[in-house]
């Protein structure tokens, strides 16, 4: 079958991804969205290019995530941010940083190997350099250097850090490894003007799926807002993030899955220096001392996670579905966080507490303010396994694709899932693999319109416009 009419449902990450591949291919795609923009769900700042952040999961998973964000780097590669990422293992913590060098010295071998069956991989730098390990002396050699405004390479990024970090709260080595940053602002602004520069793609802003239901030709879809009425589909992409249960029902699908709300804080620090690298203390998930996480933006503003209640999670924070429902329901005070807004009190609350859980390993973090609104929001988890970190996409009806991702980088396994689903695996020898990545309309896009239109996107969602700039080294 070579259905042409695509209805997506929703416009995150994962639809916006669909819709350009099946958009660059010729099919006729229709991408229906509820809010203004695109990629307004839940954030994303940290591209996954090996898992290290996860201690929890298993080494297939940390491959499968390096893979995908090589990919994904590829797709994107104007919304990553090219700065490292250095982990820490607190002296507080159980764990040792000679835990974790067994997995990456699997992963460097595994990227060398990419890079060598193909070198349009080689997005994270020379494998060599995947991972370099910092002993303390260096550490406290570095804190007396100077920080470089674009730096060029690991001492240079490691400098900032070595000036601030205390020393004695963490063990040695630090580990200084090439997991980027993503700018979420830039993924929604470069795939709305390449998806508007497509002809063969309609999106619907603002209009909501109120039903759908199979019937002889595909899908009937019912729509409400700004587009009225319904839409006829031959193929369903269920790509309505942690309201995919919603889809599920409407079409009398049962299916086990949990949603997670979780939340970053925006925090300003104006005396830090132009650029940082990202920095992970490591913690154990759930405990006051919860992994912490310092995403440098442009402008002084970074962006915190801590893995505690008190922080990123919340106690009542992860919903399962129920009985005969494929949606779990989440407590209202989170639905009404993600449609009404924060209270500035929980807000400062909050952005407070991640300051300090920072600051314990930064003392003058401490000076540090709230910065904006959270980036926040619910998340759906296929199946019932809370840790699992990589999903894709699954056909439980013919002409129907239900995307389930959990981290953005695996949106192209996601969409040349549905390719194949689409087209028929026997069409796959035709289609050439690093090709069909490349999208014309994604390519063609300016720089300069891109960035004006993310840091219109991150200023007309409260943020400041500055988190919509690039924020990256020597290139
Ligand atoms: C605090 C936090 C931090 C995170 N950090 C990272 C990170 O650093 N790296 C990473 O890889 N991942 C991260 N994630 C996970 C990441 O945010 C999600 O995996 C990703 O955004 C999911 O994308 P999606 O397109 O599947 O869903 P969504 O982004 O939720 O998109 C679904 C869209 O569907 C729309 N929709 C729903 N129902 C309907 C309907 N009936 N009609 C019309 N439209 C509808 C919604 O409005 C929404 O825009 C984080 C998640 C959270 C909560």
């Amino acid at each position: 079958m070579n259905a042409e009419k695509i209805v997506i449902v929703g416009g995150g990450v994962a639809g916006v991804s669909a819709a350009l591949l099946l958009g660059k291919v010729g099919k006729e795609v229709t991408l229906i969205e509820w809010q203004a923009t695109l990629v307004s769900g839940p954030p994303f700042c940290h591209l996954h290019a090996g898992g290290n952040l996860y201690r929890e999961i298993d080494d297939d998973q940390c491959l499968t995530l390096l893979r995908q964000s090589i990919d994904f780097a590829r797709l994107y590669p104007f919304a990553i941010d090219r700065r490292p990422t250095v982990i820490a293992v607190p002296t507080e913590d159980p764990g040792k940083p000679e835990d974790l060098l067994r997995r990456l010295e699997l992963l460097r071998g595994a990227y060398a190997r990419m890079v060598e069956e193909d070198p349009a991989r080689k997005v994270l730098g020379e494998p060599e350099e995947y991972f370099r390990l910092f002993g303390r002396e260096e550490i406290e050699e570095l804190a007396k250097a100077e920080a470089v405004e674009r730096p060029r390479n690991a001492r240079e990024w490691m400098i900032p850090l070595a000036r601030h970090l205390d020393v004695d709260r963490v063990r040695y080595p630090l580990i200084l490894v090439q997991e980027y940053g993503i700018n979420l602002f830039r993924v929604a602004a470069g795939a709305g003007l390449a998806l508007e520069a497509m002809p063969n793609v309609r999106i619907l802003r603002e209009t909501r799926v109120t039903g759908a239901a199979g019937c002889a030709e595909g899908f009937r879809v019912r729509c409400e807002g700004a587009f009225d009425g319904e839409i006829q589909a031959d193929y369903l992409i269920n790509a309505a993030g942690f309201r995919t249960g919603e889809i599920d029902e409407m079409l009398g699908l049962r299916e086990r899955r949990m949603v997670e709300f979780k939340a970053a804080y925006t925090s300003r620090w104006k005396e830090r220096e132009a650029l940082w690298p990202e920095v992970i203390f490591h913690g154990e998930r759930g405990t006051p001392r919860g992994m912490g996480q310092f995403t440098p933006y442009p402008g002084g503003y970074v962006q915190l996670h801590g893995m505690t209640p008190e922080i990123t999670l919340y106690s009542d924070g992860l919903a399962a579905s129920e009985g005969v429902s494929s949606q779990p329901r989440l407590p209202e005070h989170f639905m009404e966080k993600i449609e009404k807004g924060w209270s500035p009190k929980e807000r400062d609350e909050r952005t407070r507490r991640a300051i300090e859980h920072l600051a314990r390993f930064l003392p003058d973090f401490a000076w540090a303010g709230v910065g904006g609104p959270p980036l926040f929001g619910a998340q759906q988890i296929p199946g019932e396994d809370p840790t699992l970190r990589v999903a894709e996409v699954a056909f439980p009806l013919a002409r129907y694709a239900r995307c389930e991702i959990v981290k953005v980088s695996s949106v192209s396994d996601m969409a040349r899932e549905i390719l194949r689903d689409l087209e028929g695996r026997e069409s796959e020898s035709e289609r050439d693999e690093a090709e069909l990545w490349r999208i014309p309309q994604l390519e063609a896009v300016a720089e300069e319109d891109l960035a004006a239109r993310a840091r219109n996107i991150a200023a007309s969602r409260g943020y400041p416009a500055a988190m919509g700039d690039r924020c990256v080294g020597e290139e």
